[in-house]
């Protein structure tokens, strides 16, 4: 491609007609441009997306039904407000995540057996949780720690499912276990040291289960959006975004929560995004006020590790809550929400 390869953004009148859409997609295509149609529930938008120089030669303002035309110069374009004012809303097994109501997820950080999944997952639930978390496969620091059940885990995971009707959201490492964990998963997630790997966020773009996608301990935003329109650009626009902390210079915490993330985010896409405050303290004591905080700061929700015997769980014992200590968290989560004119 020659010019500047970059994309425009074609806004349609309210009252544009379908045939004045095709007869867009259909000219964008002649020229050698491709064209992704975003439908609003206002308006529809066409994203063009080829050589910039090329498209504008075309008077797209004097086509049948268009009101304007915008050019993106943002590296990342379909998750961007710019492509979409509206705040997207992802449907996790019936539970919206995004657009206005505060979505709890809670679970053992990994699933260990029968027994503590089922204990922690209806401890949850009775708390207020809607979507359950719990990983098969875990990505380890020491290749000689517990690395999850594998797809013994994903069946339990359906098990409590069945038991609670809670959907659940499970990681997935490779390539080659996608559709082992799509075809068990309500939400797939890629996990903050897998976000700048490009072969797997194509991939989970082209299956159909939504995805949340966490944010790299060493990633800026926009490198973070820039992974996420790898999945959206796909087709797979059910796409959350999950901030987990950011590796700096201070040791007190195992990350660093970025809460700025949460505004400048909500300004720069329309995706929904929510905060682990679990992985980025590190530590159950400073989990109450992360979450909170989170919440006031206006995330769409946010993920607790949560383990009925916190001392001999198998996999980050020392972050997960009690499930008690839970019940009483989300207490508070409620009464923040409130506060800020968010039901939860
Ligand atoms: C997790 O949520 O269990 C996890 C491994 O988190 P992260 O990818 O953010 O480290
Ligand atoms: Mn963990």
């Amino acid at each position: 491609m020659t010019g500047q390869d970059d994309s425009t953004i074609i806004v349609m009148r309210r009252d544009a007609t379908a045939a004045n859409i095709d007869h867009i997609v259909e000219r964008l295509r002649d020229i050698g441009a491709e064209a992704h149609v975003s439908q609003g529930q206002l308006r529809t938008v066409i994203g063009a997306v080829g050589d910039r120089a090329v498209i504008q030669q075309l008077p797209w303002e004097a086509f049948p039904g268009v009101e304007r035309v915008v050019p993106i110069l943002k590296p990342y374009r379909f998750v961007s407000r710019d492509f979409q004012a509206a705040d997207s809303v992802v449907d996790v097994g019936g539970v919206p995540v995004g657009g206005g109501a505060l979505v709890v997820i809670a679970g053992p950080c990994a699933v260990e057996s029968r027994d503590q999944l089922f204990a922690t997952a209806t401890a949850v639930q009775q708390a207020g949780a809607r979507i359950l978390r719990g990983d098969a496969f875990k990505p380890r620091t020491s290749p000689y720690a517990f690395q999850g059940l594998g797809e013994k885990g994903l069946q339990l995971l359906a098990e409590a499912r069945e038991e609670t009707g809670m959907p659940f959201v499970a990681e997935v490492l490779d390539t080659r276990d996608i559709e082992l964990v799509s075809s068990y998963a309500d939400l797939i997630r890629i996990g903050a040291r897998n976000m700048a790997n490009f072969t797997l966020l194509a991939e989970v773009g082209r299956q159909p289960k939504p995805v949340m996608l966490k944010r790299g301990f060493t990633a800026t935003i926009e490198e973070w959006l820039n992974a996420a329109e790898y999945i959206y650009k796909e087709g797979n626009h059910q796409v959350i975004l999950c901030e987990r902390g950011i590796r700096t210079f201070e040791p007190q915490t195992r990350n660093t929560l970025d809460i700025s993330a949460v505004p400048v985010v909500k300004g720069l896409s329309h995706l929904p995004i929510l905060v682990d405050p679990s992985h980025s303290g590190g530590r159950r004591a400073l989990v109450p006020s992360l979450t909170r905080a989170a919440v006031a700061a206006g995330a769409d929700g946010v993920m607790v590790d949560v383990h009925p015997s916190p001392e001999t769980a198998q996999v980050d014992g020392g972050q997960a809550l009690h499930p008690t200590e839970f019940a009483t968290l989300m207490d508070e989560v409620r009464a923040v929400a409130k506060a800020i004119g968010r039901k939860a």
